[in-house]
């Protein structure tokens, strides 16, 4: 289990995902990667190895400011390391993407269910089975809330989602089961992370998310 930070507000989303990311290194990780919402949809950026690789490979990207994004810090338990299985994961529009510390114990019954439904699967982590599994249920339902509840209510294992949606640019979602998840309140906007030491540069105004819990943050709002 390793890293997770979001961020929605008025500063560049990839300079504080890449300096909370790099407060939770100490924690040990095999890849990393951050999504960011653009003008045209939600941009991914991963890579193997270290956070420094990433933080090259955004510079060179030089993708224009976002005020809104994930990042993860992965410690491989389904799959191999690399830059496929690396977080964050989406659906193949990108309309649904999703970062997760925790093991999501009845994948394989899911991901079955996914493939009859017409899903696509690339990587071999249990990642990608919730973000599929969200997805199949904000098709249904229309509203990222309920398609989180329901994938919650599916879902057997332990978890810390943090999720970004095409369709709602200044919103960042959070849910949690048994995997430590925070929220942070700045002047400038919102935080999630997976612990403390990412956001601390940020705010020391801390919120901890209960177990079972969805959080909905934009810049100024937090609903629980
Ligand atoms: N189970 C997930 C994976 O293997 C998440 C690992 C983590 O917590 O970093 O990709």
């Amino acid at each position: 289990m390793c890293g997770i930070v979001g961020y929605v507000g008025k500063r560049s989303a990839q300079d504080v995902l890449l300096d909370g990311l790099e407060k939770l290194e100490y924690r040990g990780y095999d890849s990393a990667g951050v999504a960011l919402t653009q003008r045209d949809g939600i941009r991914v950026v991963k890579s193997k190895g270290r956070l420094s690789t990433l933080r090259s490979k955004l510079e060179e990207l030089a993708l224009p400011q976002s005020g809104c994004g994930i990042g993860h810090t992965r410690w491989a338990t389904h799959g191999e390391p690399s830059e496929i299985n690396a977080h964050p994961h989406c659906t193949d529009d990108k309309s649904v993407v999703l970062v997760h510390n925790g093991i999501i114990e009845n994948y394989q019954e899911l991901k079955a269910k996914l493939l009859r439904s017409g899903y696509t699967f690339y990587s071999q982590t249990d990642t990608e089975v919730a973000v599929k599994l969200v997805d199949y249920y904000y098709k249904k339902t229309g509203t990222p809330l309920e398609a989180i509840s329901r994938a919650m209510l599916r879902i057997r294992g332990s978890y810390a989602f943090g999720a970004i949606f095409k369709d709602y640019p200044g919103k960042l979602f959070a849910a949690r089961k048994d995997s430590p998840l925070i929220i942070g309140k700045s002047e400038n906007g919102s935080l999630i992370a997976s612990d403390v030491p990412a956001i601390l540069d940020q705010t020391r105004r801390v919120y901890y998310i209960g177990n079972l819990e969805i959080a909905e943050l934009s810049r100024d709002e937090i609903h629980f």
